[in-house]
């Protein structure tokens, strides 16, 4: 057939900028990552022609003898990577993973437990008009207001008040490490089942490099495409009681038809992520968080009434508290974005102004680590960020400086697809 320049150019027209703006500016959304060509490769492969509902070995079409070498190399590989008892690689997203662990633990009216989302917290952890806070009755727990930090000792008070019948830890926006152990005993002392939704730092426990919820938690739901970097789309773990469960719960609980080219490329991510290139990143992924949170605390940010959120970071982003500075997150975020630097911004705990404009802005660096930012890369656009945000630079020399970073690690160089 022809190719997409001649059957449709204003969508290979989109092809083209979108290649150009991930090349050309920085990526510190903390949610993003590049994929390999590999990955792009599987998902843009002829398996997005398969139906293939029901599970390998057991669909209810003809003709899947080839997907389910590819359905069992994902499961096998993400048994593997993580440690689990059984994994189902069928979620399309986050979003629909996480309501099958909703569908597969709990019935409508029982008790959610997680973390707000003005704190953090994902909109399917319980947010009023999402499915989650709409189906289940919810008790959000929130940060400590002095340590920005989750407070064990109240989770535990309010779970004894509320009797969750699902207590899920994770989160979007949160600067630290959770406490899986204190979670579980706590879910055990009111009867609960654990959740844990690690969607972001799941490359990080692929690693090695953060703790691992697998061993704590009944039921492990992830994202691939963030720190996992692999095709946007969701993933489950759970031990073998609830495998049963946790698969009829997406398929036919939550969809029909897997995304089979979607789970080839998760297979090829999966099996990345077990290797020591895909470990050295995240440790660059990390360290990168460290330089950022370093060189906002410094003085001159300070002065201008920048802070960080817990005033630091044990993961791959920084949350960044603009209630004492001058400009709020919206006007932050379009500063970064004048200069080539892409984030978002985020609310912060007990936020003053209104989700669309807020106080906070939230940087990642797993992106730019996968581009192969290092120590040096990392400090020079730490200082980028800090200059600009302190009001300082002047806007064509951070531009400069944003775009010798960008062509200094060249992203899919070789990639001329269209
Ligand atoms: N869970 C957490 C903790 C997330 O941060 C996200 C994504 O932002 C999701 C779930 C949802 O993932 P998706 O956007 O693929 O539905």
């Amino acid at each position: 057939g022809e190719s997409i320049a001649k059957v449709d150019p204003e969508i290979a027209k989109v092809l083209d900028q979108e290649l150009h703006r991930q090349q050309t500016t920085l990526e510190m959304i903390a949610s993003e990552n590049f994929v390999p060509r590999a990955v792009l490769q599987a998902q843009g492969s002829v398996l997005t022609n398969k139906y293939a509902e029901g599970y390998p070995g057991k669909r209810y079409y003809g003709g899947c003898e080839y997907v389910d070498v590819a359905e069992n190399l994902a499961i096998e590989r993400a048994k593997s990577l993580f440690g689990a008892d059984h994994a189902n690689v069928q979620p399309h997203s986050g979003a629909s993973a996480n309501a099958a662990v909703m569908h597969a633990l709990a019935n409508a009216g029982d008790t959610l437990m997680g973390l707000s989302l003005a704190h953090g917290g994902h909109l399917t952890h319980g947010m009023k008009i999402n499915f989650s806070g709409k189906l289940y009755n919810i008790a959000a727990y929130e940060v400590d207001p002095e340590t920005g930090r989750i407070d064990m000792d109240r989770v535990r008070e309010q779970a004894l008040q509320a009797h969750p019948n699902v207590i899920v830890a994770g989160w979007s926006a949160y600067p630290r490490q959770l406490e899986f152990e204190a979670f579980r005993s706590i879910a055990d002392e009111v009867g609960a089942k654990l959740w844990v939704d690690m969607a972001h730092f799941s490359g990080l426990v692929a690693a090695g490099l953060h703790p691992s919820p697998v061993p704590f938690a009944d039921v492990v739901s992830t994202t691939v495409h963030k720190t996992l970097a692999g095709p946007r789309s969701g993933l489950l773990l759970a031990k073998q009681d609830l495998a049963k469960k946790v698969d009829s719960a997406v398929f036919p609980g939550q969809q029909g038809g897997p995304l089979m080219h979607v789970i080839a490329a998760k297979a090829v991510a999966l099996k990345l992520a077990a290797t020591e290139e895909f470990k050295e990143r995240q440790q660059r992924t990390l360290e990168g968080a460290q330089i950022l949170a370093e060189r906002l605390g410094q003085a001159d940010a300070k002065e201008a009434g920048i802070e960080l959120l817990s005033g630091g970071t044990d993961v791959h982003l920084v949350l960044v508290d603009l209630r004492k500075s001058s400009i709020d997150g919206q006007q932050a975020e379009d500063l970064l974005h004048e200069i080539g630097i892409t984030v978002n911004r985020n609310a912060v705990p007990n936020d003053p102004r209104p989700p669309r404009v807020t106080s906070g802005l939230r940087i990642g660096t797993p992106a730019l680590a996968t581009r192969g930012f290092g120590a040096a890369e990392f400090t020079e656009v730490a200082d980028v960020i800090a200059t600009a945000l302190t009001g300082k630079g002047d806007i064509e020399q951070l531009r400069g400086r944003v775009r010798t970073l960008a062509e200094n690690t060249p992203l899919y160089a070789d990639l001329t697809q269209y």
